[in-house]
Formats: structure tokens, sequence, C-alpha cells
């Protein structure tokens, strides 16, 4: 398979080559240049085959091309080592719970898949490594640190923004040690991102050989699509058309949904649920489509304005609006609503939801008042004790914290505090990887 850029100024690139680079030269998204849809007898059978067969179906016309049957099931293998439970809340509405994995979010998906690709594209260069420049401002740093954590060739470098993330976010960055490294930046994440951006542009730093992590990478984006084969999997028998609303920011992962359905996982309806960072639901009421500053809220992780995939969801489509909104809905809460139906939700069901969870179920509640009959599901995206100031102001209650958590409270920071580029450019010329 080859990918082609959507800024249709660049050269096709091969699954290893988009990976290895991230983003196409002419800073475009790479894109397949063929999507084929899965045997119809796949899906009339999905019940008789486990989650890896299942992801394995699913991804391999992307990858197989420059990774072979065996090593790619392997990487499959290691990507799903933890559970997708799908707990039902209310008559016709279930919660995928995607924070199962090391760091507690979705992410993990995504980051494991593709660490242990670039891993194996390493693998015979053990003198030459590839340095992972991440910034982040809170999740994605943390799950990009677990999945890289150890992986032959690879070195992690993360930037964060000091003293604006998280306790528990911090402590994900900053423990793990070995191939890992966080610089903790006086400054915002913009300030970060900026920084980010100036060593992929650096002539200097041609020598280090730079690659980005986030959601706009194929390796990353694309496995996001196993646990909607999995959640339709486990409904399959209710027989309901299903629905999924999806809590978002950048896109990606509601993207990998809307990939699935490209594949012919027979999905009626995705629900782009979104904080008060409203492009995509105003895009769709107005027909135009126009970026903005991002505005904070309780559901950070989304707090996005300009959202990266969505060209991607656009050229699913076709590019046509109307064919979109056949499929696709976006609406938008406030804080207010979303701590409302925290408050909700625990109430009647007993279940916790963090603030992008609350988003997602907020969305799924709008859409099956106008549209009743659908079995729904919101995407989870993290685990309520990421976000447990919110959540315990909240409800008013304490979220136990789980293992995995609490192994890392108790380790050392070690991160090494800069203020300037010219400190990230000389850290990476003396570290190069
Ligand atoms: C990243 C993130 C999101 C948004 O996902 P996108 O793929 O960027 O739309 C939602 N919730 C949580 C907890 C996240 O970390």
């Amino acid at each position: 398979m080859n990918y082609f850029s959507l800024n249709h100024n660049a050269p096709v690139a091969s699954f290893k080559q988009a990976v290895i680079q991230g983003l196409a030269p002419d800073k475009g998204l790479y894109f397949p240049e063929s999507i084929q849809p899965l045997d119809k007898e796949f899906f009339r059978n999905i019940d008789t085959f486990s989650e890896e067969e299942i992801a394995f179906e699913a991804i391999k016309q992307f990858a197989l091309s420059d990774i072979p049957e065996a090593d790619l099931k392997q990487i499959i293998k290691d990507t799903l080592s933890f559970d997708f439970p799908l707990v039902n809340i209310e008559s016709n509405i279930s919660s995928l719970e995607l924070f199962h994995g090391p760091t507690m979010a979705f992410k993990d998906v995504g980051a494991r898949f593709m660490a242990r690709c670039l891993g194996y594209f390493n693998r015979h260069n053990s003198s030459s490594t590839v340095t992972v420049l991440v910034a982040t401002s809170g999740d994605t740093g943390g799950a990009v640190a677990n999945g890289f954590l150890n992986v032959k060739g690879v070195n992690v470098v993360i930037l964060y923004p000091s003293g604006k993330v998280s306790d528990i976010q911090e402590k994900q960055l900053t423990t793990l040690g070995a191939n890992i490294r966080a610089l903790e930046v006086n400054g915002t994440f913009d300030d970060c991102q900026d920084m980010v951006k100036n060593a992929f542009l650096d002539e200097d730093l041609k020598s280090v050989k730079l690659t980005s992590a986030n959601s706009i990478n194929i390796a990353r984006w694309l496995p996001q699509m196993f646990y909607f084969f999995f959640a339709y999997r486990a409904l399959k028998k209710q027989g309901k058309e299903v629905v999924f609303s999806v809590p978002s920011g950048n896109f990606g992962n509601i993207c990998a949904g809307m990939m699935a359905h490209k594949l012919g996982l027979p999905i009626r309806h995705f629900v782009a649920a979104t904080n008060i960072n409203d492009i995509v639901p105003n895009y769709l009421k107005s027909g135009h489509y126009e970026p903005r500053a991002s505005r904070s809220t309780i559901s950070n992780a989304m707090d996005v304005g300009n959202p990266s995939n969505f060209i991607r969801i656009q050229q699913l489509s076709g590019n046509d609006l109307n064919s979109l909104k056949s499929i696709f809905s976006s609406y938008s809460f406030t804080d207010e609503e979303t701590r409302t139906a925290m408050k909700k939700v625990y109430d009647t069901c007993g279940y916790i939801c963090d603030p992008h969870g609350a988003v997602g179920y907020l969305g799924l509640k709008r859409f099956l008042d106008e549209h009743p009959g659908y079995s729904g599901v919101f995407l989870e995206t993290a685990h309520p004790v990421k976000f447990l100031d919110t959540v315990e102001t909240t409800l008013n209650t304490k979220v136990n914290i789980p293992e995995q958590i609490q192994k890392i409270m108790n380790r050392d920071k070690v991160s090494l505090k800069i203020d300037t580029y010219k400190e990230l450019k000389q850290f990476l010329s003396i570290n190069p990887a």
C-alpha cells in the first residue's frame, strides 16, 4: 500500500516511509491510495475471531507491504495486551472503556503500535537510532513514553510545559528512565510545540534522525480502528444497529472509526462530541470551516482549535458535506453541561465518567433523543483518575487510585529544565540518538 499526501504536492510513500516521516514533505497528512472493504463473510462470522485476528484483518492491507505477516501479528499481539470492556450503563447505552492500558488513556493503542512498527523498521540498525520528539499537554507524552519504553533503536525526547500538566501526568512522563527523556519547558504547550516544529525544520539537526509521534502519524491513527470492531462484535447479537459517539479533539479517533466503516464494519452513524471548541459542529451547520485559537475546558485533551485529522474525514466522505452528514453528526457541550452529565451518570447508574467520556455520553444522548432504537456506544477515552481534581470535586467522592498509577506516584521525577530553543538544540546535538 502506498500513501499520498492530502496536500497533493509530495511523492507517494510506502507504509514504512510514511511512518518514519510522520508528515509528508509538503506538510500534508498521508492517506492510503486505496481502501479495500473486507469480505461480508468476515463480518457475519466476526464472533468466531479473536481480537488479534480481527485486528490483523483490519490493518493488513495497510501494512503488509512493509511488515511480514508473522511480524505484524506479533506487533498486534504486543499492542493489545489489555482489555477493551464494553460496560452497559443505561438501556441502549454502553461505555467502551479504552483506559485499561499502561497510561490509562486510549492513546496507548496507537502509541504502542507505532513504537513497535518503528522498532521493527530499525531492527538491523542498532548503531543508528531515531529520536522521537514530541510536545505534550498531558496524555500524548505519557502514552508515547510508555509505548516506546525499551524499544530498540528508538530514543524519545518529550517536551512539556512546566507546572501545566497534572501530577499524575508529570510522573508518567518523567519517571521511566531508559530511552525516555523529559524536558521541562519554562513556557506553555504552544511554546513546546513551536520548539518541536523548529527542530524539524533545523538544517543543523539533519544528522539527528528526528520523527514525530502525534496523531497525524498513520501508525498511530490506523490501529485505533481495532476497538470499533471489538465493540461491534460485542453488540452484534443484540441485532440492533450501532451508533458510536466519540469525544473529539484532533478527530483522529473518530476518523479511525470511519475508516473501519469504510472497510465494511456495519456502523449506522458517528457522533463527534466536542467541548466548546466547536469548529466541526459549526462547519456542519454553516458549511464554513473556520479554525480558531483553542479555549481551555475541563476536557482539556480536546482543547483543539484546528483539528488536524478533519481533512482525512473529508477525504473519507469524498469531500462532500451532504455525504458526510449522512453518516456523521457533531455537537458541542459546555463545561457546565459536562459536569451535570457526570453527576447524572454517577447518581443514576453509579458509573464514573471522566470529563471527556461525559462529553461523549452527551453527544450520544443528543443523537439518540432524535433517533431512537439504536444501540449506542460512547468511547470512554481516559480513566477518571487522570482528571482527579475535576472528577472528585464534581462528584463529591473519592476515586480509587489504580495500581499502575500508585506505582509511579512514588517514583522520583527526572527532568531537565530548559527555557529556549537553543537549549533544546544543544541537548539534541550532544545527545544524538
Ligand atoms: C487525545 C484525547 C482525546 C481526543 O482524541 P482525538 O483523536 O484527538 O480526537 C479525547 N479524550 C482524551 C482523554 C484524550 O487524551
